[in-house]
C-alpha cells in the first residue's frame, strides 16, 4: 500500500489511474486546477477515505503534508484544441509543474512517474517510433507549446534522476480514448464518436490520410502501472500498434454506432502529424505488458459513455 500523489487525478486517465489505485489498497491524494477536468469524473471517490482531491494549480509551489511514497504527474491539458487556446498554462505546467512536482518527489523521498507523450517525437520520420527516437519537433509551431514542454519535463525528470538519485518513470503515452472523455475536448475519438451519435458529418481534417494509433484506457492505465512497478526509468511507450488512418477511423466509428453520418472534409492544422504508430518492443519485454483491447471494443463502450453525457 502506497499513498499516492496524482495530478491531474481529475482529468481523463488521472481520474482512471485513482480508481485503480484505491482498487489496488493504494491511498490517493489528488491535485487538479480543474482547467480541462471535471469533479465529475471522481465524485464517485469521495466515500473513499483513502482518497482526497485538492484544487491547485500545480505550476505554482506546492505543499502536501505527511509522507508520500510516490508522485505521478499528469496534470497537462492534452488536445490540440487547447494547445493554442491555454497556450501559455500548458508550457507552464510542462515547466513548473514538472519542477515543482519533482521537488515534492525528492523532499518526500518518494518515487516520481512522468507522463510524457508520443508528441516527443513531433512529425516522426522513423515509424513505427522506438524510444530512441530523437524526435521532429517544430519548436515555434502552435503545437511547440505542448510538445516542447513534454520534452523539457522529460529532460527535467532525467536531470533529477541523474543528479539527485531520485527513482524516476517516464511513460510515452500514445493516442488514448475511452468513457470520461470530454464530448467537446476536440480530440478525433470525441469528435467522431459524438457526431455520428448526433448523425452530424464526420469532421475529417485534410485528406484524412494521416494516421494514428489508438489505446483503450483500461489498456493504457495496465500499462502504465506496469512501468510504475517496474525496475525501469524509460521512457517507454505504452499504446496500441494497430495504425489506422483518419478516413478508416471515421469508417470504423460510423459501422460501430450505426449512424448513418456522412464524411465532411475540413482543413489539416498546422504541423499535425502525418503519422504515428509505437514500437511496443521495450513494453512487451520489460513490462510484458500489451494491450488487449481492439478499436471496435472500445469505441463502442466509448460511444456509450458519449451517449449517456450528452443523454441520447
Ligand atoms: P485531461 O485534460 O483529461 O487531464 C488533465 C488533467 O490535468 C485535468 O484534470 C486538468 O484539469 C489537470 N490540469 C491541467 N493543468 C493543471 C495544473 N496546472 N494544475 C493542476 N491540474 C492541472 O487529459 P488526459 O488525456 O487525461 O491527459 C493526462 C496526461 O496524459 C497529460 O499529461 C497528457 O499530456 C498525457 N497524455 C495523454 C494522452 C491521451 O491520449 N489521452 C496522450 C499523450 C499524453
Ligand atoms: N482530426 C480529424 N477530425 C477531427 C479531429 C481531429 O480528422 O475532428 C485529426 C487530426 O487532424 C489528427 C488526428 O485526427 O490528424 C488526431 O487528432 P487528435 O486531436 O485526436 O490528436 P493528435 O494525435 O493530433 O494529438
Amino acid at each position: 500500500m502506497a499513498r499516492v500523489v496524482v495530478t491531474g487525478g481529475a482529468g481523463f486517465l488521472g481520474s482512471h489511474l485513482s480508481d485503480r489505485l484505491l482498487a489496488r489498497g493504494d491511498e490517493v491524494i489528488c491535485l487538479d486546477n480543474l482547467v480541462t477536468g471535471s469533479m465529475a469524473n471522481i465524485e464517485h471517490l469521495f466515500g473513499d477515505d483513502r482518497f482526497s482531491f485538492t484544487r491547485h494549480d500545480v505550476s505554482n509551489h506546492i505543499w502536501v503534508p505527511g509522507p508520500v511514497d510516490v508522485v505521478m504527474h499528469l496534470a497537462s491539458p492534452a488536445s490540440p484544441v487547447d494547445f493554442q487556446r491555454i497556450s501559455i498554462p500548458i508550457l507552464k505546467v510542462g515547466a513548473l509543474g514538472t519542477h515543482n512536482t519533482l521537488g515534492l518527489a525528492k523532499e518526500k523521498g518518494a518515487k516520481f512517474f512522468l507522463a510524457s507523450t508520443s508528441e516527443v517525437y513531433g512529425d516522426p520520420e522513423v515509424h513505427p517510433q522506438p524510444e530512441t527516437y530523437w524526435g521532429n519537433v517544430n519548436p515555434i509551431g502552435p503545437r511547440g507549446v505542448y510538445d516542447e514542454a513534454k520534452r523539457f519535463a522529460e529532460a527535467m525528470t532525467m536531470a533529477y534522476h541523474r543528479h539527485h538519485g531520485l527513482d524516476v518513470r517516464i511513460v510515452r503515452i500514445f493516442n488514448t480514448y475511452g468513457p470520461r472523455m470530454r464530448p467537446d475536448d476536440g480530440r478525433v475519438v470525441s469528435n467522431f464518436v459524438t457526431q455520428a451519435l448526433r448523425g452530424l458529418p464526420l469532421t475529417v481534417y485534410g485528406d484524412g490520410s494521416q494516421s494514428r494509433s489508438f489505446c483503450y484506457v483500461d489498456d493504457q492505465i495496465a500499462g502504465q502501472l506496469a512501468l510504475l512497478d517496474s525496475d525501469h526509468s524509460g521512457p517507454i511507450n505504452i499504446g496500441n500498434d494497430q495504425e489506422y488512418t483518419m478516413l478508416e477511423l471515421a469508417n470504423v466509428v460510423i459501422r460501430v454506432t450505426g449512424s448513418s453520418s456522412e464524411i465532411a472534409f475540413e482543413p489539416l492544422p498546422t504541423d499535425d502529424p502525418t503519422r504515428r504508430r509505437p514500437d511496443l518492443t521495450e513494453a512487451s519485454t520489460k513490462l510484458s505488458w500489451k494491450p488487449l483491447i481492439d478499436l471496435e471494443t472500445g469505441l463502442a463502450r466509448t460511444a456509450d459513455h458519449f451517449a449517456s453525457v450528452i443523454g441520447l
